[in-house]
């Protein structure tokens, strides 16, 4: 089943740059006119295939690059969209980079210096699960540092991404939207099996405590530090299908929109062409 739909899945779930954003006003739980995974499961497969492709057309044409960065809540579902994503690309051309509580070194530098490091290079996809926003949302949830240093750096992330996407470092942001209840099955299933558990940390049940602050720290960092050129979705993540059929299918619009191509050979193909049929006849 293919749903018809009005709008792209870029434009409903975009967030309009300097707009302010309330969170509550999107369902998590929505699934447009699907009801279950069955439903989407041609789509799934279809949006895969061609993330195959554009992501190898990417590689080939080596002008661009592409971040993904993935925010969310504990259980938002951060890892399972990598698998999906990543899963349906070719290893040599994609990495992941994970982004902690920063190290004594990390500290000691301005808060972009470990998150440049690691921007991918002209050809390749790079997905970051979590990010530099980490610094205006557990930072300023936490007060990790004073107001007036945090509330600078919304400025200070527009002025770096901008300068990435000025040399071809295009980047999409998505914020993985759950229900607070749906966080607390999932910690109850990571609790009952003993395979999840090891997904369990301390601080899980504490940080629900903040769920309020850090819903607005996301509404502000989203509203003020989404743009044309590095958009922030929100996608509704209660349904893991659902979120991983929106964001494949933001990232496949947003790489078809970027006319690639593949490169001229550098070999003359005529002449080989000649050497071939040469090579038969004998
Ligand atoms: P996880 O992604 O579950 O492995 O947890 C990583 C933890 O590191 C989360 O609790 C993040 O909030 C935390 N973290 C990531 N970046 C920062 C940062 N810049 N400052 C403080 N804590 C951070
Ligand atoms: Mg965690």
């Amino acid at each position: 089943m293919i749903c018809e739909v009005e709008m792209s899945y870029t434009e409903q779930f975009g967030v309009k740059p300097g707009r302010a954003l309330k969170l509550d006003k999107i369902d998590p739980a929505f699934t447009d006119c699907r009801e279950s995974h069955k439903d989407a499961a041609k789509e799934l497969d279809r949006d895969r295939d061609k993330l195959r492709s554009l992501q190898e057309l990417l590689y080939a044409d080596g002008r661009f690059s592409l971040l993904i960065c993935l925010q969310g809540l504990d259980a938002g579902g951060k890892d399972g969209t990598i698998n999906h994503i990543l899963g349906a690309m070719n290893p040599q051309g994609c990495s992941v980079v994970g982004f902690k509580q920063p190290t004594r070194e990390e500290v000691a530098h301005d808060f972009l210096w470990r998150i440049h490091q690691q921007t991918p290079p002209r050809g390749r996809v790079t997905i970051f699960n979590r990010s530099h926003y980490e610094d205006v949302l557990v930072v300023r949830v936490h007060e990790l540092v004073p107001e007036a240093v945090w509330s600078h750096r919304y400025e200070q992330i527009n002025a770096f991404e901008s300068a990435l996407v000025d040399d071809n470092t295009h980047i999409l942001k998505f914020f993985l939207h759950i229900s607070k209840k749906e966080q607390l099955r999932r910690f109850k299933e990571r609790l009952d099996d003993p395979a999840k558990q090891w997904k369990i940390s301390e601080s899980d049940y504490k940080e629900r405590r903040f769920w309020g602050d850090y819903k607005r720290a996301y509404e502000d960092a989203l509203s003020r530090c989404s743009s044309k050129r590095a958009p922030w979705f929100v996608i509704p993540s209660d349904h893991k299908w659902f979120r991983n059929l929106a964001v494949a299918r933001i990232v496949v619009e947003y790489l078809e929109g970027l006319k690639m191509r593949f490169p001229r050979p550098s070999v003359d193909i005529e002449h080989i062409r000649r050497e071939y049929h040469a090579a038969k006849e004998r």
